[in-house]
């Protein structure tokens, strides 16, 4: 098949700041690849601290001088339901170039550009509905709170999923009356500018969305360490949020982290096999198995495990890999050489830490691009690097336990928490195990769907703080009390 190229790539990407596209200050720029062929496709303008100041000051010009900030929560929403639209309307562009960008099979990314539709949507929704709060002491007083924006808020985001991410924080952040500055990842800088013209057909006022490409440790850390910016948004691994976390403390920043996972798919003996083959398949080997939800430990009661892993192998075996524009593609080419190096070191060391059973390599067929072969290991122990260890690919462990205690500690024996799966007929073990669970989302006999009211994050090295509902726009606002006597 030949390799299926957008139409009007663009070859140079810039900065967007006060409604205009610009270079960096410096003029430096970095490349930007195709993961089918590694070959650069465009280069990108690199930001640095110039061009982070600038870009806060004029979100911060558009914060003071209004009217977004102030504006009536419906009108805002206008706003909103107007950019959602938008998103929808080009789902196909969309698709194609996020698709060319970071390598997801196209299927995939036709979906997340419906989520991102449908994050703008119900964040205006939330807003609308907002009520305020009023507390009364007879005779006396009447408090009130007073919810504001906060003011320029700083969106770090990573390269997996990148447009549907960067909606995720966009999406409340805008709804709350916040301008922001968002530094998109630099392995797929693509779909973020596309948001500008989004943006601006949609009527949002200049100045309250600001674009920054660039890399985390330079404009990434300007942007964080800027005084300017009172909260920080980040999405990513859990040695960058430490960093943050740590670069944020000098100026008490708000922050909200979205961090790592390894996360466990517990199928019990008395499960529906069928549904959890098809979904724990589906947990790690979606999105090329970068997700940070993958359910990438499945841990299997030992009266089923042989029958569990000869099954699984043969339908991961069977996963159709190849180039990512292919719509019958399940599993595409990982994002950037990096990357592909990084999972292909953990394919190499599951070969002495585990038994493979499905894929280890590359496909015969494919000789250039970041493409592995599914792959899974049977009974890896506890502590090997596969285990306890993030790939972030298309890579999969599996352990047998004995009893629900057994799967419990081996569900809760590693650093991270983000999400879990549960796979059980019985219902009253489902609700206590998912309870026990240290997770921050748990789902049971169930894909990973999300109901976007309710709190998403993790617990441990998965994260800090929870988004979802009126959560996300509780971050992004102060409430102030407001006594009044009577
Ligand atoms: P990363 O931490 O390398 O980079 C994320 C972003 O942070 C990028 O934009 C990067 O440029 C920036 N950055 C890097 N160093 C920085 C610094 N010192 N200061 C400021 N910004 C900096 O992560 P990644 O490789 O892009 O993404 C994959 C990771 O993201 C995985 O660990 C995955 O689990 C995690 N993730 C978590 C969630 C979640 O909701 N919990 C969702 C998606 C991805």
């Amino acid at each position: 098949m030949t390799h299926f190229v957008p139409e009007n790539l663009p070859t140079h990407l810039q900065h967007y700041i006060d409604g205009r596209f610009v270079d960096s200050v410096d003029g430096d720029t970095f490349d930007v690849l195709d993961p089918v062929t590694n070959q650069p496709y465009a280069s990108a303008a690199s930001g640095k601290s110039a061009d982070i100041d600038l870009a806060v000051a004029a979100a911060r010009t558009a914060f003071t001088d209004g009217p977004w900030p102030t504006m009536k929560n419906r009108e805002r929403a206008r706003v909103l339901y107007a950019i959602a639209d938008a998103v929808e309307a080009e789902e196909t562009e969309l698709a194609e170039r996020e698709t060319f960008d970071t390598g997801l099979p196209i299927t995939q990314a036709r979906g997340q550009a419906r989520r991102a539709a449908e994050n703008f949507r119900f964040f205006a929704d939330v807003i609308v509905a907002l009520r305020d709060d009023a507390y009364k002491v007879p005779g006396t007083q009447i408090n009130y709170v007073n919810r504001k924006p906060v003011g320029v808020a700083g969106l770090i985001t990573p390269w997996n999923t990148p447009f549907m991410l960067e909606s995720w924080k966009l999406a409340p952040a805008l709804a709350s009356g916040c301008t922001v500055v968002l530094k998109p990842a630099e392995f797929t800088p693509l779909s973020a500018s596309l948001w500008a013209r989004i943006f601006e057909n949609a009527g949002l006022p200049h100045g309250v969305f600001n674009l920054v490409n660039g890399f985390g440790e330079e404009a990434g850390d300007a942007l964080v360490k800027h005084p300017k910016v009172p909260l920080i948004s980040f999405t990513g691994e859990s040695a960058t949020g430490r960093l943050i976390f740590r670069n944020c403390a000098e100026n008490l920043k708000g922050m909200s982290m979205e961090l790592g996972g390894k996360s466990p798919a517990v199928v019990f003996a008395d499960a529906d096999l069928d549904a959890a083959i098809d979904s724990t398949l589906f947990g790690v080997y979606s999105l090329n198995g970068e997700r940070c939800t993958a359910g990438s430990r499945i841990l299997v009661e030992r009266s089923i495990y042989d029958e569990f892993c000869e099954r699984y192998a043969a339908r991961a075996d069977k996963i159709v890999v190849g180039d990512p524009h292919d719509p019958a593609t399940e599993v595409g080419a990982l994002v950037h050489p990096e990357h592909y190096e990084k999972v292909m070191s953990y394919v190499e060391l599951g070969k002495s830490e585990g038994r493979l059973i499905a894929g280890g390599g590359r496909p015969d067929d494919q000789p250039d691009g970041n493409y592995v072969r599914p792959t899974a290991f049977a009974d890896v122990k506890p502590d090997a690097r596969i285990f306890q260890e993030e790939i972030f690919g298309p890579v999969v462990a599996i352990t047998p336990f004995d009893d629900e205690r057994e799967a419990l500690q081996l569900a809760n024996d590693v650093k991270y928490g983000l999400a879990a799966y549960v796979w059980t007929n019985d219902l009253e073990r489902g609700h206590r195990f998912s309870q026990n669970i240290e997770a921050g989302m748990v789902w049971m006999n169930s894909h990973n769907v999300r109901d976007l009211r309710t709190p998403f994050g993790g617990v441990k090295a998965s994260g800090l703080g929870q988004e979802g509902g009126q959560r996300s726009i509780d971050f992004y606002s102060e409430e102030q009390a407001v006594h009044v006597s009577l």
